[in-house]
Order: C-alpha cells, then sequence, then structure tokens
C-alpha cells in the first residue's frame, strides 16, 4: 500500500500586532509569520479499511478526534466525500502549546498530503480557503512561506523571505493560555504597536539589521508580567551575541536571531547552563515550501 513522508515546519513571529476584537471574540491580527527549521514528520499511509489511525511518539498527544491531524482528515471527508481510511504517523519535535502552531502545521501537512495520497484533487488554494475550520494559523501553514497575516489570520499576503541567518528557539517549561493572554490585552488601555509595514520593507530590502530593529509581538506585554523567565531568556540571549530576540506567539517560546552558527552555538550551551529553558535548538529561518 502507498505511503508518503512529509515534514511539517514550525512557525514563528517577527511581528506580531493586535488591531481589534470582532463582535464573535476573536481578535484580529497584523503578523508576520515566518517558518523556522524545526519540523515534525508525517508519514500518512493507504489502509485496507475505512478507518482513521493515527500514530505518534509523544504520549501526551491524543490520537482521536482531538489531535489536529485526525480534525484533518475529517475535513478532507467533508471536502470530497472520499471515505478511504489512511494511518498518519507523527513524529513530534515540535514543542507543544508553545507559540509555534506546532498542532496547525501538522494539519496543514496532512490535509496536503492527503490529498496527495489518494488522489483527491483538491487545489492548495481551497485547501487553505477550508482550513481556517481547524484553526487560525492552519492557512499560513498551508501556505508555507513568509507571510502576512491579517483578519483572525485567514487573510495571508506572501512578502519577501528574510536573509539567512541562525537562530536560538527556547521554550521555557511553563504553560501559558492563549485564550488568558488575548483576554489580559484587551483588558490594557493602550500599548505601543510594533512596526509591520516597516518590517515588510526591510524583508524587502533583505536588511537584517532594520528587521531585528523591528521585532516586536504585544502579546510579550502580558505575557512577560506573568512569566518574567521570558524576558530572562532573551536579555541572557541578547548578551550573548544575538542581534535581537522576541517571543513568538502567546509565548512561551523565544527565537533569537544571531549573525553566525558559532556565536549561537555557543549562547545555546550558556542558556542551557542557566537551565532557564527546557527545549533548545539551534536552527535556520525555513523558506520556501513548508511540506
Ligand atoms: P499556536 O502557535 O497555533 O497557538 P501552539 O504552539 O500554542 O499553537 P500546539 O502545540 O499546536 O500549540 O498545541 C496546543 C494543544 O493542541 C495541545 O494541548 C495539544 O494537546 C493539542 N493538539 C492537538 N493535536 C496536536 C498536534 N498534532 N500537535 C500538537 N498539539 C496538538
Amino acid at each position: 500500500m502507498k505511503s508518503i513522508t512529509r515534514n511539517a515546519y514550525a512557525k514563528i513571529n517577527l511581528g506580531l500586532d493586535v488591531t481589534g476584537v470582532l463582535p464573535n471574540g476573536y481578535h484580529e491580527v497584523k503578523m508576520i509569520m515566518q517558518n523556522v527549521g524545526i519540523c515534525d514528520t508525517l508519514t500518512f499511509s493507504e489502509r485496507e479499511d475505512d478507518r482513521i489511525i493515527v500514530e505518534t511518539d509523544e504520549g501526551i498527544l491524543p490520537t482521536n478526534e482531538d489531535n489536529l491531524v485526525y480534525k484533518a482528515v475529517l475535513l478532507i471527508r467533508e471536502l470530497t466525500g472520499d471515505k478511504r481510511g489512511v494511518t498518519i504517523r507523527l513524529e513530534k519535535r515540535i514543542p507543544i502549546a508553545a507559540g509555534m502552531a506546532g498542532g496547525s502545521t501538522d494539519a496543514a501537512a496532512t490535509l496536503l498530503g492527503v490529498n496527495e495520497l489518494l488522489n483527491l484533487g483538491l487545489s492548495k488554494e481551497k485547501i487553505q480557503q477550508e482550513s481556517v475550520s481547524i484553526g487560525a494559523d492552519v492557512p499560513y501553514c498551508v501556505l508555507g512561506q513568509t507571510a502576512l497575516s491579517e483578519g483572525i489570520g485567514e487573510k495571508l499576503t506572501p512578502v519577501a523571505s528574510p536573509p539567512q541567518a541562525y537562530l536560538i528557539v527556547a521554550k521555557p517549561d511553563i504553560y501559558v493560555s492563549t485564550p488568558v493572554v488575548y483576554k489580559k490585552l484587551d483588558a490594557k488601555e493602550s500599548y505601543e504597536h510594533p512596526d509591520i509595514d516597516g518590517m515588510i520593507e526591510a524583508l524587502e530590502n533583505k536588511d537584517l539589521d532594520g528587521i531585528v530593529k523591528r521585532l516586536g509581538n504585544v502579546l510579550e506585554l502580558v505575557t512577560i508580567e506573568d512569566y518574567p523567565i521570558v524576558e530572562e531568556i532573551k536579555k541572557l540571549l541578547v548578551n550573548n551575541g544575538a542581534l535581537g530576540a522576541l517571543m513568538s506567539g502567546s509565548g512561551p517560546s523565544v527565537f533569537a536571531i544571531f549573525p553566525d552558527k558559532e556565536t549561537a552555538e555557543k549562547a545555546c550551551k550558556v542558556l542551557a547552563e542557566a537551565n532557564l529553558a527546557k527545549q533548545l535548538f539551534v536552527t535556520t529561518f525555513q523558506n520556501g515550501e513548508n511540506v
């Protein structure tokens, strides 16, 4: 029986602004989304029956319809009416509940992967358009290239990719609730907004210094208030050669941009010794196809 294997990459936000709240409570955002080299690996295999089987090496993840890859197969079934069974093997490496869209990127890889495995003929545009029903970050993960994300995340405009650089991604051992972070941000009277348009210009000019200058995430305000460890990690990385550092999504992951691999690896060692982050990666921007 046929099998295909695909990587699903994590994302960071080079910029994240909240521009409004809709009547249904959803937040309107303006974000710059960027893939990084940290990925999960998914293998999709045909089955002789009509079951959806999810297997994973990460014991804490559900394997029923609560897993976003399972939800993705249900969406494919709804769109095509094709109910042939699939087995999905998920090797998990992206930190969970970290602000890196781990579940969303697995869902995106599954939509694209099962469409290909079973020859269902859905276009990437159609998949991207429908995928927002699984989660606000899924359309971006389907697109898989540097993008401005607006609306609740479904309005995507590709923008220029950043020049190559080395990154550290660090996830401290804390749990941050995304809905709580947004609620606390709503309660704030005013706050400074990141320069998203300036970030797009810096990306177009491949201007790494300009990118670093404009790194900004309004959600840091809330998360750092509750979890100062996020600020501690940022400071340590900047004091150890990072050009800049920022929290991704609602946190708690932090990424830092380095001019070269050697400096990044040295800083990574210092951070490991300080024992501030449970998961630590040295990686790069992932430009081009997501899956
Ligand atoms: P985002 O950046 O989109 O807010 P996140 O990084 O905060 O995402 P995820 O890692 O995607 O969060 O997962 C959050 C929750 O989703 C977890 O509690 C987990 O149980 C559930 N989940 C369902 N499917 C998956 C999956 N395939 N991978 C990771 N988490 C999943």
